[in-house]
Parts: C-alpha cells; sequence; structure tokens
C-alpha cells in the first residue's frame, strides 16, 4: 500500500493570529467595505513598523506601485530605471502612466539592482537637458528610479541614493518581498522617497490582496490617498478635478492585515531560520550556490533561492520537475523583463546576469509553517536531484 505524500508548496498564508476575531467585528459593526476602522489602524502601524509616518493602504501591491510613480510625477514619455530581474507588476505600473521602463542589470552576487551599471547608463546613454538625463536614444526622460528587493534582500541603497540625488530622480522602492528586511539598520521600504509592499497570499504578511505605500512627504501621501479614492473633491457633491482610481483597501482586508502584522517579526524569524537550515544542509552541496546576504544586509528570505550551477547534472528545470514528482513545489525565478513580449521594445541596458539567473534559479518552500519533516525531504530530494 502506498502511503500518500503530502504536497509542500512553495509558500502559503499562515493565519493563527487574531485575523478571525478582527474579522467577526468588521461583520458585527458592519464595517466590511472602503470606510472603518482597521483601515486606519493597518495603515499606521504598518507605516510605524517600516519607520515611516504615512501609510496609505491600496487594493495591491501594483495599485500602490501605480500611485506612488504619479504622484513622484512619473507621466506620458518619461522613463523610470527597473531591474530587469523582478515580477511584471513592477514594470507594468510603469507603463500604466505612459511612461517606459529602462531594465537595468543585477548584480551577480546579490542578485539586485546593480548601482554601477546604473551610473554608467545615465552617465553614458543619457544626455543633460534642462538639468534632466534624458535617454539618447528614445528621448524620454528619466524621472524615477524604482529598486526592488528581489526575495527579500535589500538593494545597496546608498550608492543608488546617491545617483538619485546628483541626477534628481525620484528613489520609489518596491520593497514588498523585504518587509521587515532591513539595509544598515534602517527598514527596507523606509530607504527611498516612497515604499511600496503588497499583501497577497504568498508575501511576507496577507491581506488575501491589498497594498501600502509608504512615505515621510506628507504631501506625497495625502495626494495618493486622494487619487485611491477617485479623486474626489468634495464628499457631497462628489466634485473630481481629475481621473482618480478605486485603489482602496476595504476594513475586512485590513482586519486581516493587521492581525498578520502583529507577527511579522515572527514571520521573519522563520523565513530566516527556515533559510539557516536550508543552508547549513547545503554547505558544501556540489552544483548548489547558496544565496548571500552582505555584511550590511539583513534579508527576510521570502523564499529560499539557490541556483543549480551547470556543472551540476541536468540545469535547474530538471530540478524542478524531479522536485514536483516528489510533491514539492519549486519555482525558477522570473523570465528577464526585456524579454517578455511587451516589453521587447524598451530599453535594456548591460543585461548579463538576469538572463543567467533565470536559468539556474529553484526557489524552494519557504512558508512560515514549513514543518522541519518537510524541509528535510526538500533538501533530500534537491541533493538526489542534483548529484
Ligand atoms: C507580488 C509583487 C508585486 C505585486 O503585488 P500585487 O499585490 O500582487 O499587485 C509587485 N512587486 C513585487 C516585487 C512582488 O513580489
Amino acid at each position: 500500500m502506498e502511503v500518500a505524500t503530502k504536497r509542500i508548496p512553495l509558500s502559503v498564508p499562515v493565519l493563527h493570529g487574531d485575523e478571525m476575531r478582527y474579522l467577526e467585528e468588521c461583520i458585527r459593526t458592519g464595517w466590511v467595505s472602503h470606510a472603518g476602522p482597521f483601515v486606519a489602524r493597518f495603515e499606521e502601524e504598518l507605516a510605524k513598523a517600516v519607520g515611516m509616518p504615512y501609510g496609505v493602504a491600496t487594493s495591491s501591491g501594483t495599485a500602490a506601485l501605480h500611485l506612488a510613480l504619479i504622484v513622484a510625477g512619473v507621466g506620458e514619455g518619461d522613463a523610470v530605471i527597473v531591474p530587469d530581474l523582478t515580477f511584471v507588476a513592477t514594470a507594468n505600473a510603469v507603463r500604466y502612466c505612459g511612461a517606459d521602463p529602462v531594465f537595468v542589470d543585477v548584480s551577480p552576487d546579490s542578485w539586485q539592482l546593480d548601482g554601477e551599471k546604473v551610473a554608467a547608463y545615465l552617465r553614458d546613454e543619457c544626455v543633460l537637458r534642462d538639468g534632466a538625463p534624458t535617454d539618447r536614444v528614445t528621448g524620454r526622460r528619466i524621472r524615477a528610479v524604482l529598486p526592488v528587493h528581489v526575495l527579500g534582500h535589500p538593494v545597496d541603497m546608498d550608492p543608488l541614493r546617491e545617483i538619485a540625488t546628483r541626477y534628481k530622480l525620484v528613489v520609489i522602492e518596491d520593497a514588498t518581498e523585504a518587509l521587515g528586511a532591513s539595509y544598515k539598520g534602517r527598514p527596507a521600504g523606509a530607504l527611498g522617497d516612497l515604499g511600496c509592499f503588497s499583501f497577497n497570499g504568498n508575501k511576507i504578511i496577507t491581506t488575501g490582496g491589498g497594498g501600502m505605500i509608504v512615505t515621510d512627504d506628507r504631501g506625497l501621501a495625502e495626494r495618493a490617498r486622494h487619487l485611491s479614492t477617485q479623486a474626489r473633491d468634495d464628499p457631497l457633491e462628489y466634485v473630481h478635478r481629475e481621473i482618480g482610481f478605486n485603489y482602496r483597501l476595504t476594513n475586512v482586508q485590513a482586519a486581516i492585515g493587521l492581525a498578520q502584522l502583529e507577527h511579522l517579526a515572527e514571520h521573519v524569524d522563520r523565513k530566516r531560520a527556515i533559510a539557516a537550515r536550508y543552508a547549513a544542509a547545503l554547505e558544501g552541496a556540489r552544483g548548489i550556490v547558496r544565496p548571500v546576504e552582505a555584511a550590511w544586509a539583513r534579508s527576510t528570505f521570502w523564499l529560499y533561492t539557490v541556483l543549480i550551477t551547470a556543472a551540476a547534472a541536468r540545469g535547474s528545470r530538471d530540478v524542478i520537475a524531479r522536485l514536483a514528482a516528489d510533491g514539492i513545489e519549486a519555482r525558477p525565478l522570473w523570465v528577464p523583463l526585456h524579454e517578455q513580449p511587451p516589453y521587447r521594445s524598451s530599453r535594456a541596458y548591460r543585461v548579463e546576469n538576469a538572463r543567467r539567473l533565470h536559468e539556474q534559479a529553484v526557489s524552494l518552500p519557504s512558508s512560515v509553517d514549513l514543518a522541519a519533516d518537510d524541509q528535510d525531504r526538500v533538501i533530500a530530494s534537491l541533493r538526489a536531484a542534483v548529484s
């Protein structure tokens, strides 16, 4: 008789706090939609967790990015620097504004946006027009840089901030995977002008679906909030002087988010413990490169991702298939964005590492409640697949 083995998912939410109690409160009081006390509480507590004074909750991380770009002044004819290796939502938000991404390569060891290449792009590929960097080929003005803390490891932000100051670029962090991470002791999401988060089902904390902008600029926060509620100027007459969006989070979602947020530190600690356990078990394993954490970084290890190097057996896709056959969900990193059909006409600058990472990377199960037995199964299956 065969024993059915439990499937081990990549990353699933863990809802073991006050979610149910807060949801009951929503239903009992009738506050289920966009008004209600949990939205403000969630905004306040999340901003506090990141050390920023203002939080604006949104219906998704993508909506947060879109609004952040708009309030940063990104519009038609502009360009925004984006890493080539990230989830497509980052670039899509740029396109929603009528702007175009410029894809810059990631560094080979941190896998994060390469600040030296950003500097080289601005120096060699742009001319200054009215003091603003303008791409020589496309004629687009570079308005902002959008670093993404991929997999929860912070981007090296100090050099990037210096470049941004020199070229008057707004810095918008996509800190979705790095909620609870820090850079030189400072929280991810609070390292730029605006920080964006997603609370989709597989993120560090979830609201089912949702997002947040954090900032220390009151004007930007107010404008983002205004645009998220259909830019309604008059609550009685419903006067609208510009086009807004229906991008608000609901009270029900915020209730879940608040309960989740109360366990943020624990979620990050668990992810880091899972990563440490993988790292110890895979030490010295031939053909497997483990992720690094820079001396100045505290990563969330949102997903523990290894590289399967060419010398080792049959490549990452075979490893993923082998894990799948053992009931284990693993996944490659994203296709480099400049290769995605909607972005083939966008600028890509010196992209060398993103493709290799896409070919070699395998993300392993990293749910907060991953049991030690299950993790051992993943490790054994991975070792067998590579040897
Ligand atoms: C999940 C994710 C997003 C999108 O967030 P949604 O809430 O799904 O819209 C954006 N950027 C990164 C890096 C993400 O991981």
